[in-house]
């Protein structure tokens, strides 16, 4: 335990244990169904609007994946948590833009989020620049194909959006390593209808791109759903850490 650690509620760490109890049964209860292996999918626990206090509470409770979805908030925390002696991998899970890359870079272990090509260049100079190693990186993809609400487009040859496009500059980077692809369930589908597309999506990708294997969906209300459709990680916040205050 360390000095940080211990400042944490001993009912809150109780509370997180608890919450962290059940999410893994969930994971569990839902790899069996689908007749998987529990170890071929990975928690990441998102902990945007919670305090240091809890990430590392749950560290010490034994997760090593933690995912933030804004820069200015996820770099202070991922500070604070490294002076406390912590080291997980962090996941960029949130909208990224162009003048964020050099920052997200230096704290992020991967990023979730890249739908455009344009911000493939960025990524990959600061890539380049701050790290010794590539940067790990699942392209969005948009399962309702409208590329107002982010996500790169399957089938589309758009040169920007296009998520054959995407791809191909991403693996040209020596400084990103292609990993896989990440979706959200569109607002108004069925979690069913939208992970089903998105395995769909993740098989013809595989074919082109048989490296990218990684597929990051599911969150705490659908992870089930996106678990029997082929989910290798899921991203799950409100069912460990309890509602956030504010909708983000
Ligand atoms: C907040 C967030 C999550 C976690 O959502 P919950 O419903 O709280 O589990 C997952 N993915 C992304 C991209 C998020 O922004």
């Amino acid at each position: 335990m360390t000095d940080k650690d211990s400042t944490v509620r001993p009912d809150r760490r109780a509370e997180l244990a608890a919450g962290l109890a059940r999410v893994r049964t969930r994971i569990a209860d839902a790899c069996a169904a689908a007749g998987r292996d529990r170890d071929t999918v990975t928690m990441i626990a998102v902990t945007k609007t919670y305090p240091v206090d809890d990430v590392l509470a749950l560290a010490g409770l034994g997760v090593h994946d933690l995912g933030e979805n804004r820069d200015q908030e996820a770099a202070g925390k991922a500070a604070e948590v490294a002076a406390a002696g912590v080291r997980p991998r962090w996941h960029f899970v949130g909208q990224l833009q162009r003048n964020k890359c050099r920052s997200v870079v230096r704290y992020a272990d991967v990023v979730h989020s890249v739908d455009r090509v344009r911000l493939v260049g960025a990524l990959a100079t600061a890539s380049a620049a701050a790290r010794d190693r590539p940067l790990d990186v699942l392209l969005q993809v948009s399962i309702d194909a409208d590329p107002d609400r982010g996500g790169a487009v399957p089938d589309s040859a758009d040169p920007d959006t296009g998520l054959g496009p995407v791809a191909e500059a991403v693996a040209a980077a020596p400084a990103l390593r292609l990993t896989g692809l990440m979706a959200v369930a569109p607002l108004g589908w069925a979690p069913e209808r939208a992970f089903s597309r998105l395995a769909e999506v993740a098989a013809a990708f595989r074919a082109d791109h048989p490296e990218a294997t990684a597929l990051s969906a599911g969150m705490s209300g659908d992870l089930e759903i996106a678990i029997a459709h082929g989910a290798t990680q899921v991203r799950v916040g409100s069912a460990l850490l309890g509602m956030r205050p504010t909708l983000r």
